[in-house]
Formats: C-alpha cells, structure tokens, sequence
C-alpha cells in the first residue's frame, strides 16, 4: 500500500508500510533482526545494493538499509507527507538511532568548512549544543538567534548561509516559530529549512505542507509514544535523503536497531488517539494551573496568554501535550512539588504514555552555557524566569494528574526549604 494519499491519517498509521507476509500471511510485520543479506547477482541490482543509487535498493547490511527499517521510513512519509512536497515532489525518510543521530546526520551531510547555518538559540539541548560548541569545531559558522522573530533571521543570514534549522514549539520553552513565513526567507535566499517537528509529531503539524525542506523527529518521543525505544529520523526530497544515507548513515554509522523500528511501527498506529488525548489532558492541566495561587505563569501555546497563541492555532491542528510553568515559590516549591507527585515522575523526556516533571534553573540552563550573548540570556530570562518546570502531559486521567499537582502544590518538603541555599552554596564553589 504505497497510494498514501487516498487514505487518511489514522488509516496510514495502522497500515502504511506493512503488508501481509508473503509466505506466512502475518499481519504484523516479521522483526528481520539480519544483520547481512544475499546479494543479487551481478549486474544493476547488485550495483544498486552497493552504492544506494536508488532509495528501494536490495539490502546489503542494516547500516544501510533493512526490511524493517524500511517500514518505518514508509510509515513515517505516509504521515507526514503523504502527497509529497507542494510541487509533488517525492518524499522519503530516513530512520536513525536517536534524534540526535538525525540532527547530527543533517548537519554534517548538508554543511561543510566555510559554510554557515542559522538556528533557534533555545532548542533541544542536545541540538543547541551541537551546533554551538562542535559545529564551529569543523569550520562551520553559527548564528544562534530567536526565530520566532523572523527579522532576526533575515539578519542573520550571509552569502554563505546553507541552511536555516528551527524547532517549533520549541524545546523547552515553547516558542513557536512561524514555519511558512522562514520558509520564505530560506527559499528567497535561495537555501533550504529544517524543521525539527518532534514537540507536534506528523499529528498535529506538517512543516512539508508549509514550505519545509527537511523535518526532523525524535521518533523516542510522540511518534513512538511508549517510552521504551530510541529512535530519531530525517524526511526530505528523494535525492537529498539518498545523499544523507550514502554520506552519512554509512559513514557516521548511527543505524537504529530494527527491533526499535518494530516497537515504533507498533506505537505509530495509535499516535493519532493518543495525541487527541495529550492535547486534551494538557489543556485542562494547563487551565488548572494557570487558575492556582501558587503558579507564577503557564506557557501553554493553548491558552490565550500564551504569546505565540494564534499562530499555534494557525499552524497547528492541537497544541500538543507539553507546557511549562513557573511556581512563585521559585526553586524551592519547585524542588517540593518534584517531591511530592505520586501520579507525575520527577523525570526527562516526554511524549509518552507517563506524565513527567523536569525542573531546569535558568542559571544552568542558559546563564552557564558559552555560545549565547548577554542580551539573548536576558531576553531568554524574561521569558523563563529563575526557572521554569516542564511537563510532558501523560495519557493518565487529567483528574488525577490535576488532583496530583494540587496535592503537590501545598506545603514544603525538606529538601524544598533547604535546597535553594544549597543550592546557591554549592555553585559558588564551581
Ligand atoms: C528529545 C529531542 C531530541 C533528541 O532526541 P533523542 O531521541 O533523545 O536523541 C531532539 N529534538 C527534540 C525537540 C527533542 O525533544
């Protein structure tokens, strides 16, 4: 089933990519764990095999391409370009072991000495630190700028600008970049966009549909949704993700495991319920919080304080299930509150069926880190505070999770009333 266009959404996540086996008739796709396969005999196919001239080559070895695998690359471009680019351009995907795995592929495929490329300057930590601390390592120039403000991109680019990369809704603080209007800046300077999509997965937002070239997602989060596998991939034009295999699945060697891929192929098939219902718990969370004595400001792109708000309602279809939230108890409560939840884990990562807490001090968050300037840590500062708490929204009962923060709310635990001078000690003697 390749007629991705004639099915809908739901439909493609249950069956794109997967068909019955041939000899047993199994519905649900063998988990082909080969690491090497037969080769065809001499002659065009073999040649196929072996160089990655075409994107549906005879496998030869799972660095480069598995059954499997391939699967979840055909049931990630059903779902998030079904009918390819605007112009018809043919999508393909590329799954790699890790999100990261897929910013790394990205950037060392698409940028060379001398290049240079604009990025969010608060994203995934993981991806702000790549392009800030090791990119310049290579010769590759970096402008860390705000991108939901779209004149500081036109800014920032150069004549040898290659690549503009953005996360919307951004990792952790949840700025919303404006996909369509810096896919018009990309393509008036003649380069290309990135979109880093993994906070909306394909359920509740398109970045292809807006003029993106290239989406990112670490399929670890919704797209897998069950917390128990790795996972990352890279969608682009057919030519590009050939070159992105070719140079750099095969060279930087970060393949995914094809039993990974089989567990994210599972949890596909009910992204679309699930992310119904993550939006929903999340905005009742959200309006809870946003209506209790204790919390200083909700930054949920789903209520109407939230800046970006129209634009989310714009560009995507939910508002998906993270937020953030400041406590007026600062560090303190904040630290009592992590304590104190039962229902909630005091934990990193999101995007599945568990709801998690993470505390992150703007100090260590944003004031430590080397790559950004005075005046974006205190613009970044207005927006977050002394720090902000992230919670990805689990697909628990929002009764629960409300009734678990109102609990949580109240009072200080030990370590919630000692820990911000400990705290405060212990950094004065890094
Ligand atoms: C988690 C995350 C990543 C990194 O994904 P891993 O699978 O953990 O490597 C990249 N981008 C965003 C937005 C993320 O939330």
């Amino acid at each position: 089933m390749d007629n991705y266009d004639e099915f809908d959404f739901e439909t493609n996540a249950v069956h794109a990519g997967e068909e019955a086996d041939l000899e047993t008739g199994s519905l649900r796709l063998p988990i082909d764990m080969a690491t090497t396969y037969k080769l065809p005999k001499f002659g065009g196919k073999l040649m196929d095999a072996l160089l990655l001239e075409t994107s549906r080559a005879p496998h030869a070895y799972t660095r480069w391409s598995n059954p499997t695998l391939r699967a979840l690359e055909d049931r990630l471009v059903a779902l998030e370009a079904p009918k390819g680019l605007p112009d018809g351009t043919k999508v393909t995907a590329v799954a790699v072991a890790t999100g990261m795995a897929a910013v790394s592929a990205l950037a060392f495929t698409f940028l060379s000495k001398g290049d240079h490329i604009i990025v969010n300057e608060v994203c995934y930590a993981g991806a702000v630190e790549l392009f800030g601390l090791h990119l310049p390592r290579f010769g590759i120039e970096v402008s860390l700028v705000d991108t939901s403000d779209p004149q500081q991109v036109r800014d920032a680019l150069r004549p040898n600008t290659k690549l503009i990369y953005i996360e919307t809704p951004a990792n952790p603080i949840l700025r919303i970049v404006d996909i369509a209007a810096i896919a018009a800046i990309a393509h008036e300077a003649g380069i290309k966009l990135a979109v880093d999509s993994t906070w909306a997965s394909p359920a509740l937002q398109r970045p292809f549909e807006l003029g993106a070239d290239f989406v990112l997602h670490s399929l670890t989060k919704y797209v897998n949704g069950h917390g128990d596998a790795l996972g990352g991939a890279v969608l682009g034009r057919e030519e590009d993700m050939l070159k992105l295999r070719r140079d750099m699945l095969v060279h930087l060697g970060g393949a995914m495991s094809p039993f990974n891929a089989w567990l994210i192929i599972r949890g596909m098939v009910t992204l679309p319920m699930r992310i119904k219902q993550h939006c929903e718990n999340a905005q009742k969370v959200a309006e809870f919080l946003e209506s209790n004595s204790k919390v200083l400001r909700v930054v949920y792109p789903g209520l109407e304080s939230h800046p970006h708000h129209e634009l989310a309602a714009r560009q995507m279809s939910g508002f998906g299930g993270m937020l953030t939230f400041q406590l007026k108890g600062g560090m303190g409560a904040s630290i009592s509150m992590s304590e104190k939840i039962k229902v909630f884990s005091y934990a990193t990562s999101l995007g599945h069926a568990h709801s998690l807490l993470f505390y992150y001090p703007t100090d260590l968050y944003v004031d430590a880190v080397t790559y950004l300037t005075d005046t974006q840590k205190r613009s970044i500062r207005e927006w977050t505070g002394d720090g902000i708490v992230r919670a990805s929204i689990g697909l628990e009962s929002a009764d629960d999770l409300i009734k678990d923060l109102d609990q949580a709310l109240r009072g200080r635990t030990f370590r919630g009333a000692v820990g911000p001078l400990a705290y405060s000690v212990l950094k004065g003697k890094q």
